[in-house]
């Protein structure tokens, strides 16, 4: 287990923020964002896209 830090941000003016070295987790709890706060369903993909080292 040597994976980076890694971090996704949401929209500046929403100001979400998930950072964590477990890139699962960090899908799970943006998915999870973005369908409560946003009405979106964003995948697995999606989340890895937005996804930068931190
Ligand atoms: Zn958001």
């Amino acid at each position: 287990m040597s994976e980076k830090l890694k971090k996704v941000e949401c929209d500046p003016k929403c100001g979400f923020m998930v950072r964590s070295h477990d890139e699962k987790e960090i899908v799970d709890i943006t998915t999870a964002h973005a369908k409560k706060s946003h009405n979106m369903t964003v995948t697995e993909a999606d989340v890895k896209k937005m996804m930068k080292d931190a």
